[in-house]
């Protein structure tokens, strides 16, 4: 979705929002991070007084995504408040390596791509079902939420291997 932001750039007090909406199945995050609901929002659009472009926006997202420990889908939620400001040099944005816009394209604000960049940067790189979630066995995989199992799950240090051979001879002996 294309806001064409010609006036934005050379209306001094230019000042208006625009609805937006975002289909869920539009929105791919990867990482098994799934959005459950369309994004309804609205982006407000403000020339300050030629010399800065501001571009604001509050919405909610909804998603499910596998718990880190145990792979449970587990719901997620963001609240996103997006406020972004270019400066503005004879109608035209500056842009450089820190202020770099992906969604700025000429003269049109791909709203799209700035609501995907933002839910993208906001994602946790943990989720946990529940704080204290104990996750898998890595010998059976069992749930050890469910159930505990009967695994022998201490690791051994491959070191100390040859005297675990050694203890056992003893024992033989
Ligand atoms: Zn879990
Ligand atoms: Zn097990």
């Amino acid at each position: 979705m294309l806001i064409d932001i010609t006036k934005a750039l050379n209306e001094e007090g230019f000042n208006k929002k625009f609805p937006v909406s975002l289909a869920k199945e539009d929105i791919e995050l990867g990482d098994g991070f799934v959005v459950t609901h369309d994004i309804e929002t609205e982006i407000q659009i403000k020339n300050d007084n030629g010399s800065a472009l501001l571009i604001t926006c509050n919405f909610d997202v909804e998603l499910t995504a596998p718990c880190s420990r145990c792979l449970k889908e587990t719901c997620v939620s963001l609240n996103a408040i997006v406020d972004e400001e270019f400066r503005l040099s004879g109608h035209e944005i500056i842009l450089d390596n820190d202020n770099d816009a992906p969604f700025i394209e000429g003269e049109f604000l791909n709203a799209c791509k700035l609501l995907h960049e933002w839910i993208l940067s906001q994602l946790p790189s943990k989720v946990l079902c529940k704080d204290d979630c104990k996750g898998l066995c890595p010998v059976c995989g069992q749930n050890l939420n469910e159930r505990d199992c009967d695994c022998d799950r201490t690791v051994m240090d491959p070191r100390m291997e040859k005297f675990k051979d050694l203890f056992d001879k003893f024992k033989e002996v």
